[in-house]
C-alpha cells in the first residue's frame, strides 16, 4: 500500500509550514548526507507564469534539509533541450538561484554517460549530482502536458538528462507508448526518495508551458512518485489508466496507480472544470485510439504571433522544421513529440488534427 498526502495550501506564504509537514512525513534521514533537490526549470519563465517550480517551495525545502543536518544541498535541473541560453539564466529568471540561498548548482556540468535500455538510444549524459546523491527529493509542478497528458513527480525526472541529449530519447521514441518507456527508463535511473508537487497554482490547458495558471491551493507529497501522479491525475480529471507512463510504471512495478492500492490523506476532490490538453497524444480510451489512427496531431505556427526566433526548429529532435521565414513543418518527418510547442515562448505553435487516412488504411499506429 502506498501513501499520498494532499496538503491544503491557500497561498505561497503557507508553503513553508506544509513543506515541513511533508518532510516530517516522508523525508529519509539526511544528517551528513548529500541531498539533491530536483526542481522543474522548463525554461526562462517568471514564477507568476507557473511553468516552473515556485521559488517558495525551493526555499522551504532548502531550509527543511538544513534543519535535518544535510552535509551538502544541491538545487538544480537541466532545463529545456538546446535553447534559451544557459541553465544559469533559466535558474535566475525563475527565481531559483535566489530561493536556493547558495545551494543552486549547474548540474549540467561534468555529467556521467549512462546506458539506458531505451531501444536505439545507447548512452546519454546524466547529471552526476543526481547519480551520486544520497538523497534525491523531487520538487515538481502539477501541469497538463500535450505529449504525456500530465507532468508531475515522475516526468520531472526526465530532466536528469542533460540538455540536448533529450532529443535522442524523443527521436528514438515516437508515439505516446514509446515515449512513456523513455520517460520511465530515465526515472528508473534514480527515482526520487520522495517528491512534493506544487499545486498551489497548477497549469491547465495546453501545458507544460502553453497553458494557463489555475489556482488549486494544494501541495501533494509521497515516497511513491507514481502513486502521487496517479492521485494528481484524478484531481485533474484523468483516470490514471489514460496516462501511458502511469500504466507502464505500474506494469514495471515502479509504483501503484490503483485507488485500492493507495492510501490518501487530504482533499483529493477533482478540480472543477479543469481543462485537459486539446489535440495532444490520445489518452488511452478505445475511442481515442481509433481517432488517433485516422488523425495525427501536428503543430503549425500562428504567423500573427510568431516572432521567427527559430527556437522550435532548434528543439525539433528530427529536424522537421525549417525557417522560411516562419516555421515550416515537414509533416512526413514530424513525430508529434510537441517539443516545438513546449519551447515556443510566445505560444505561437498551435496543435491541430491532420487526417492520415493512408496510414489508417495501412493499419499503422
Ligand atoms: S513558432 Fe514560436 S518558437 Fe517557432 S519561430 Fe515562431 S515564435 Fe519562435
Ligand atoms: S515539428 Fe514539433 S512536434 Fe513535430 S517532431 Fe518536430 S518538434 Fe516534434
Amino acid at each position: 500500500m502506498s501513501h499520498v498526502t494532499v496538503y491544503p495550501c491557500a497561498s505561497y506564504e503557507g508553503v513553508p509550514a506544509e513543506v515541513e509537514r511533508a518532510f516530517a512525513a516522508y523525508a529519509p534521514p539526511m544528517d551528513g548526507k548529500r541531498v539533491v533537490l530536483k526542481v522543474n526549470l522548463l525554461g526562462p519563465c517568471r514564477p507568476e507564469e507557473h511553468v516552473t517550480t515556485h521559488p517558495s517551495l525551493v526555499s522551504a525545502a532548502v531550509a527543511a534539509c538544513r534543519r535535518r543536518g544535510a552535509a551538502e544541498i544541491v538545487v538544480g535541473d537541466n532545463p529545456g533541450m538546446s535553447s534559451y541560453g544557459s541553465t544559469d539564466h533559466v535558474a535566475r529568471m525563475t527565481g531559483t538561484i535566489e530561493a536556493a540561498a547558495g545551494c543552486y548548482r549547474n548540474i549540467a556540468e561534468a555529467p556521467r554517460m549512462v546506458e539506458v535500455p531505451t531501444p536505439g538510444v545507447g548512452r546519454v549524459p546524466v547529471s552526476r549530482a543526481v547519480l551520486e546523491a544520497d538523497v534525491v527529493i523531487g520538487l515538481a509542478k502539477m501541469k497538463t502536458h500535450v505529449a504525456t497528458g500530465i507532468t508531475g513527480a515522475v516526468k520531472n525526472t526526465f530532466g536528469y538528462v542533460v540538455g540536448a541529449a533529450k532529443t535522442q530519447l524523443h527521436a528514438a521514441c515516437p508515439g505516446k507508448e514509446a515515449f512513456a518507456r523513455a520517460v520511465l527508463d530515465v526515472y528508473a535511473l534514480r527515482p526520487p526518495d520522495f517528491s512534493i508537487v506544487d499545486a498551489v497554482y497548477a497549469m491547465e490547458g495546453q501545458g507544460p508551458s502553453g497553458g494557463q495558471p489555475r489556482f488549486v491551493g494544494r501541495l501533494l507529497a509521497s515516497a511513491d512518485n507514481v502513486a502521487l501522479d496517479a492521485v494528481m491525475a484524478r484531481m485533474m480529471g484523468f483516470r490514471p489508466e489514460q496516462i501511458p507512463y502511469l500504466v507502464a510504471a505500474a506494469e514495471r512495478g515502479l509504483g501503484e496507480i490503483g485507488d485500492d492500492r493507495i492510501h490518501v490523506e487530504g482533499p483529493t476532490d477533482p478540480i472543477p472544470g479543469f481543462r485537459r490538453p486539446k489535440y495532444g497524444q490520445s489518452m488511452g480510451t478505445w475511442g481515442a485510439r481509433l481517432v488517433s489512427r485516422i488523425y495525427v496531431t501536428q503543430p503549425q505556427a500562428d504567423t500573427d504571433i510568431c516572432i521567427k526566433c527559430g527556437a522550435c526548429a532548434r528543439q525539433c529532435p528530427v529536424e522537421a522544421i525549417r525557417m522560411d521565414p516562419y516555421p515550416v513543418i515537414d509533416a512526413a518527418r514530424c513525430i508529434s513529440c510537441f517539443c516545438c510547442h513546449e519551447f515556443c515562448k510566445p505560444k505561437a505553435m498551435r496543435l491541430a488534427p491532420r487526417i492520415r487516412i493512408m496510414k489508417f488504411l495501412r493499419g499503422r499506429k
